[in-house]
């Protein structure tokens, strides 16, 4: 028998409202950050293990799952932490190489970010990466105009781009792309 293969129709399911929140530890310097849900507020100054970490902001977000409308697949974004777009950056940022290269066919690109640190949270599979481009295309009115999401593991660093991460719910329009 061939099986057949789901054009998938992805609609947003189990929404929960909460923050993303960034510590620093000032023994070693290191960020971290995590979300929250919103009946567990951010925690005060605490220790963990080595560390002590110290709230530094915390950003109103969400996290959901997706799901197949057809097939009733399902892909959590636990891991997604929020979007970046370049705001276009000079010529030593990779990802506005990135840019203007999708740019010509009318293509926004934006990064998906994960937890903070890199090494240490699990990230975003290019699978799923995949999937959250299917959803946000699949949602846009406009067809001649797209959005591609790229890891920002694909790219060896940040440094050198000004992005800033859109944690707020209203990524999830990316209305300034319609
Ligand atoms: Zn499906
Ligand atoms: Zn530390
Ligand atoms: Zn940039």
């Amino acid at each position: 028998m061939q099986e057949i293969k789901c054009a998938h129709n992805w609609t947003m399911i189990n929404v929960r409202t909460g923050y993303i929140i960034t510590e620093n530890c000032f023994q070693c310097n290191k960020t971290a950050t995590y979300f929250c849900l919103e009946d567990n507020p951010p925690l005060e100054e605490h220790r963990e293990g080595d560390h002590f970490w110290n709230v530094m902001e915390s950003a109103q977000s969400i996290q959901f799952d997706l799901e197949c409308d057809s097939c009733h697949a399902v892909a959590s974004f636990k891991e997604l932490a929020g979007l970046m777009l370049c705001p276009g950056c000079e010529e030593k940022c990779k990802i506005d190489q990135y840019r203007k290269e999708f740019e010509k066919d009318h293509i926004w690109v934006y990064i998906a970010c994960g937890f903070l640190p890199v090494e240490e949270a699990k990230q975003l599979s290019q699978e799923k990466i995949f999937i959250l481009e299917e959803y946000f295309n699949q949602r846009r009115k406009s067809t001649n105009s797209g959005i591609k999401i790229i890891s920002y593991e694909m790219i060896d660093s940040l440094k050198n781009c000004h992005a800033e991460v859109i944690k707020d719910v209203g990524m999830l329009s990316l209305r300034a792309a319609e």
